[in-house]
């Protein structure tokens, strides 16, 4: 494996829980999409440079907002001619272009940079395209004409330079021009700047020249670009509402989980009772879903050996993101009393052999003309010598036995081990496969688990639910045989479609990531027929399904073809919740096995999946989904009776009631209180209660409760039993 660079053996370690890119960090598009409140972190290092190969890919809503960037440079420099330029790339909702300028760029200044913005889109310039030499392209950044509107003598481009430096040999050196703007940049842009349908600068925020501290610090303007007005007005829209519906804030009104970064420490949530309610419903769901689809269900520790990890290949080269070890020395006492024993007895023979090896020396030196120097372990050396010999009797003897034995007994005791943390539960899990033989009788195999991975991400990085560094999966690794696999994945994708449709998740799709030839052996483990084999079956699958997806080249897992599974909630935000992936490699690793009908052992093949994310994550994108009103099966407090007055009777049927929804398991709680029903039912409200069940004298007499819903009022009032079973029947349906 050692000819793989760090950037290429990154792919092993993705998994179901760590979508799109391994670890998230490569282009970090989960942080951008959704740390919608908090100024976007801008000072991480950047992705490296774009290559031709990520500019041919980039979608035209990327290119409309590269190209706005351009626009945005064009209008900065009538205004501020100074201006020095970096880099302005798409990103996620937007573009951004950091600048050098001795003006800091505020928002009070958005207005006129657009109106500037808004005359370069109107005289509908052409992005031209010009190939330059590497000579003329210096020539030009030296004399400020780069990433400007004219030369500028004793302002030289000099970020630009520094980029030039960045192009490989070889590689053409472009130029793209609208009106007076020139820039050095290898597209691609729109044809025209009036093609930028709508745009508007939204934020600033400071940036490193190539994302390195040591470089100078520039202002990072962002700004977002649409085919048209009214889609950026929904974008705004959406982003206002995913605002209100931000899982921090509901979280925390709600209760449902603290971060308690004092005690516990950064990115570790406690889940409160009304969160753990949550976790409890989600668990139940799965566990009965893949009850039902023949999953078996295994327990295994938070924490294993080195091996593990070295045979996984998370280590070294996830060292950084995962948690430092632990190291554990089960004969720790045993051997500091060996070792210090052996200096005791050493100390005894260094003094015997003293004389002896200063004998030889002076012998040695009548010889040859040159005086040898003893160490210390040269002298225990002669001492050893000597009782081998049989030279050394009585006490120095015993010493000689005494040593030779306390090495020995040393040498013996196994190593002091470093204990992980664990990064991902597949290690786990193919231990136990290993654990008993296999037959192809037993196969498919579907271990099942609720695994708490830990993750040693940046603090920088950490948000809310969303980036934490304990995750509790929805984990499962299906080992099957190739003539399995296709019915496997299939049901796979069908537990998906299953979830979706319980959880209102109307918009979806697969992305299914493949390899290339290219890869083999460098970015992909070199298998070309294996991968064939199992890109073909995959594509089958998601075709004959007619599940919606689409295809990418190129970015498939280290070990095999992934899909990753985006969703969008209720107000359009999009979600990476989830991967599946096809595993052809680590099995082998870890030397798996089953006995085949033909009596000869064979490799299965494995497949990683977890429908539900994590709940850190899945709850955190439920919270915006619902806005914290969940529906009734997910709800932390479902029903809370509410007494109008506290005449006695009446709490006691009150009671009964509670009583008869807790034996039925319904999360039920009460408000038998002194106070004004009216003020009940808005504190209820306001935890958001889903069911109210309103009991007064008349209710009471009629064997009746008034409903009252979260948010939609009072529903009328029903026979008691009739309300029961119905709110019994609807969790049990898990209705919306
Ligand atoms: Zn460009
Ligand atoms: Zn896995």
């Amino acid at each position: 494996m050692r000819h793989f660079d760090a950037v290429s053996i990154r792919p092993p370690f993705l998994h179901p829980c760590y979508p799109r890119n391994p670890w998230f960090k490569v282009f970090s598009l989960f942080h951008a999409n959704h740390d919608y409140t908090a100024p976007m972190q801008s000072d991480k290092p950047e992705a490296q440079r774009k290559t031709l190969d990520d500019r041919a890919k980039m979608s035209e809503l990327e290119r409309i907002r590269h190209s706005a960037a351009h626009v945005m440079a064009t209008a900065i420099l009538r205004l501020w001619p100074e201006a020095q330029f970096a880099a302005g790339p798409p990103v996620e909702n937007g573009f951004y272009y950091d600048v050098d300028l001795p003006h800091r760029i505020s928002p009070e200044d958005f207005a006129k940079i657009e109106e500037e913005m808004k005359k370069e889109i109107k005289a509908n310039n052409v992005f031209e395209k010009i190939i330059v030499t590497r000579e003329q392209a210096i020539k030009d950044a030296e004399s400020g004409r780069l990433g400007g509107l004219t030369e500028r003598p004793g302002n030289k481009s000099k970020f630009k330079l520094g980029n030039l430096a960045d192009i490989p040999e070889g590689e053409p050196i472009s130029y793209f021009k609208n009106g007076d703007f020139l820039d050095l940049c290898a597209g691609p842009h729109v044809m025209r700047t009036g093609n930028i349908g709508a745009f508007k600068l939204t934020q600033v925020a400071s940036a490193y020249y190539k994302g390195d501290e040591k470089n100078p610090q520039l202002q990072r303007i962002y700004g977002t670009a649409f085919k048209n007005k009214t889609e950026m007005e929904a974008y705004f829209k959406m982003i206002e509402e995913a605002k209100k519906r931000d899982h921090r804030k509901i979280g925390e009104e709600m209760g449902l989980y603290k971060i308690d970064t004092e005690y516990v420490g950064p990115g570790l949530p406690l889940w409160l009772p009304k969160g753990g309610a949550i976790v409890e419903a989600l668990e139940q769901l799965a566990k009965e879903t893949e009850f039902q689809a023949g999953y078996v269900r295994v327990k295994t520790p938070h924490l294993a050996r080195e091996k593990m990890y070295t045979t996984s290949g998370h280590l070294p080269y996830y060292a950084e993101s995962m948690f430092p070890p632990m190291e554990m020395d089960e004969h720790r006492d045993e051997r500091k009393a060996l070792e210090a024993n052996v200096a005791i007895l050493e100390t005894t023979l260094v003094k015997f052999a003293d004389p002896i090896a200063k004998a030889k020396a002076e012998q040695r030196q009548l010889e040859t003309g040159t005086k040898p120097i003893y160490t210390n372990d040269g002298k225990i050396s002669l001492a050893m010598e000597q009782f081998k010999a049989g030279g050394v009797s009585g006490e120095i003897a015993t010493v000689c036995r005494d040593l030779t034995e306390a090495k020995q007994k040393l040498k013996s005791l196994p190593p002091a081990d470093g204990y992980f943390l664990k990064a991902m539960n597949c290690p786990h899990h193919h231990r136990v496969f290993a654990a008993e033989p296999r037959s192809y009788r037993d196969l498919p195999l579907r271990l099942a688990e609720y695994g708490t991975c830990y993750r040693y991400e940046q603090s920088g990085e950490l948000f809310g639910l969303m980036r934490v560094r304990s995750l509790n999966m929805n984990d499962a690794h299906i080992y099957c045989t190739e003539e399995q696999f296709s019915d496997e994945f299939n049901a796979v994708n069908e537990m998906y479609l299953k979830y979706f449709k319980i959880f209102g998740i109307d918009k979806y799709v697969m992305r299914f990531s493949t390899s290339s030839p290219e890869g083999l052996g460098k970015k992909y483990v070199n298998e070309p027929e294996l991968w064939k084999k199992t890109e073909d079956m995959v594509r089958k699958v998601l075709i004959d399904s007619k599940i919606n997806f689409i295809e990418v080249p190129n970015e498939a897992a280290f070990y095999g073809p992934k899909i990753d599974v985006q969703v969008w909630s209720v107000i359009g935000r999009e979600f990476t919740l989830a991967t599946n992936q096809v595993d052809f490699a680590v099995p082998a690793k870890f030397g798996l096995t089953y006995r085949d009908k033909d009596n000869t052992d064979k490799t299965p093949l494995c497949i990683h999946r977890a429908p539900l994310g994590t709940h850190e994550r899945f709850i955190g994108f439920l919270i915006e989904h619902y806005a914290g009103n969940f529906p009734l099966w997910l709800a932390p407090e479902q029903v809370r009776v509410i007494t109008i007055g506290d005449d006695e009777k009446l709490v006691a049927y009150a009671k009964e009631i509670v009583k008869e929804l807790r034996a039925n398991m319904v999360r039920c709680d009460s408000d038998f209180g002194t106070d004004k029903v009216n003020g009940k039912i808005l504190r209820a409200e306001e935890s958001k209660v889903h069911t109210m069940l309103v009991v007064g004298g008349r209710d009471m007499d009629a064997g009746a409760v008034s409903v009252r819903l979260h948010g939609k009022g009072n529903v009328g009032a029903k026979p008691k039993g009739e309300v029961i079973a119905d709110i019994v029947q609807s969790i049990k349906e898990r209705r919306p």
